[in-house]
């Protein structure tokens, strides 16, 4: 049977691509449709910054150490843009730099490396980085980045290659059913696909195909603006930097006794406004990627947010990353947004509107981290094997 297939995967972006490497791995037959050319939504905008250390302790924390561990294991194989780059915290303050202890503490309880750096050495590290701004730091050796614009593609092309994958790129689906004898997918074209099991990984798309489920859900929209400047390759600026802005934000940090002491007034109302954290990578032409601000909408009004890019809000990154590095030219040779969907009370949004057909979505801002091991863990939730052998006999 030609169009007949254990899994059908809708969308090609980190959650589907992932879902399809573990179900490859596991024997099935698998087909992985995307409605564009190559994939160009959140999971090609994104940093790149592969980054279990932001995560609280618990399963995504676990998932985005099976995360790491897959990308350095497919990388070893087959190259999909990781490098081995680390991952360092720069705190402003004194109490930003106890925080980074408190965590640091925490990590060697459970195994997770990481090492203070004084002032000087986040500085030898990172030779732009401000004396005035920097008051020591915490580093991930372990952690990776990867080339975002490059990543899925490297990746998909390696499952075709080494698993056999039937990847169709540019192939919206359009209705995705199920009944008695299976799930059936159909495409724009309409042509039709049958599966035992469908899984629709679509991002911030997923209303076009359950448009009743999408208008209950809790998603949200969020709009991210990212900047990034000319190639300077004599600036030296290796992995992802994050700084005291990302210590406030992400969940890792949040248990640590000194958190609660870190004040919210601390930091401009303007940058708290518009969400904005400032994080860095050098990508691989030498160009600085800064980032971020966060604006959201409810996923049904997400057409009240803004498609140009605020200039403002460019302005407000590049005030504030000036105070924290220097660099010989601050010129900017491009911006660009993206988008993903959350789910605003769980870390991910999954429905089953029929047994056989999965949603999983609203992954949030922690993707390019977790996606890879969630998948792992997900796939084995669905026990899709069992169902695969139920549809061959
Ligand atoms: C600016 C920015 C920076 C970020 N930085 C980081 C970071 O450094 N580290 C990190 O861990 N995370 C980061 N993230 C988050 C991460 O990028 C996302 O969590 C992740 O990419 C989401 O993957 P996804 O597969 O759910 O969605 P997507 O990447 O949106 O993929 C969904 C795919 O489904 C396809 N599709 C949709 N509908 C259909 C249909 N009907 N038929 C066929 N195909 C369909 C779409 O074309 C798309 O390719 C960032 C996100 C942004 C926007």
């Amino acid at each position: 049977m030609p169009n007949s297939y254990d899994l059908v995967i809708v969308g090609a972006g980190a959650l589907g691509t992932f879902h399809a490497y573990f179900a490859l791995q596991r024997g099935l037959k698998v087909l992985l449709l995307e409605k564009d050319a190559r994939p160009m939504e959140a999971t090609v905008r994104n940093f790149g910054q592969i980054i279990p250390s932001g995560m609280a302790e618990g399963e995504w924390f676990d998932y985005a150490r099976t995360s790491l561990d897959t990308y350095r294991a497919i990388q070893a194989e087959y190259d999909i843009s990781i490098r081995p780059t680390g991952s360092l915290y720069v705190a402003s303050s004194s109490l930003e730099m106890q925080v980074l202890e408190e965590k640091h503490a925490r990590y060697q309880a459970v195994g997770y490396a990481s090492r203070v750096l004084t002032a000087a050495q986040c500085r030898q590290r990172l030779p732009p980085l401000r004396a005035d701004y920097c008051a020591g730091g915490l580093l991930f050796e372990q952690e990776v980045t990867a080339e975002p614009d490059q990543l899925i593609h490297r990746l998909l092309a390696y499952l075709v290659a080494r698993w056999a994958l039937d990847y169709r790129p540019a192939t919206p689906v359009r209705e995705v059913t199920a009944n008695g004898a299976g799930c059936t997918v159909v495409d724009a074209r309409g042509q039709c696909y049958t599966a035992a099991q469908v899984l629709v990984c679509s991002g911030r798309n997923f209303n076009r195909l359950f448009p009743d489920l999408f208008a209950q859900s809790d998603l949200q929209l969020c709009k991210l603006q990212m900047l990034a400047t000319y190639p300077l390759p004599q600036v030296q600026l290796p992995g992802s930097v994050l700084t005291g802005l990302s210590i406030r934000r992400y969940h890792a940090f949040h248990a640590c006794p000194s958190f609660a002491q870190l004040r919210a007034d601390d930091v401009a109302p303007a940058l708290r406004q518009w969400g904005i954290h400032l994080l860095f990578k050098q990508a691989l032409d030498g160009s600085i990627i800064i980032g971020d601000t966060h604006e959201y909408a409810d996923a049904g009004a997400a057409d009240t947010l803004d498609f140009n890019n605020a200039e403002a809000l460019n302005q407000l990154m590049l005030d504030e990353a000036r105070r924290i590095i220097d660099l010989p030219d601050w010129r900017i040779q491009r911006t660009w947004n993206g988008y993903y969907a959350q789910s605003k009370s769980q870390e991910l949004f999954q429905a089953s509107p029929d047994p056989r057909i999965h949603i999983v979505t609203g992954i949030g801002g922690k993707g390019m981290t977790t996606a890879c091991g969630y998948a792992q863990h997900n796939l084995a939730r669905l026990d899709l094997q069992r169902h695969a052998l139920v549809a061959n006999t």
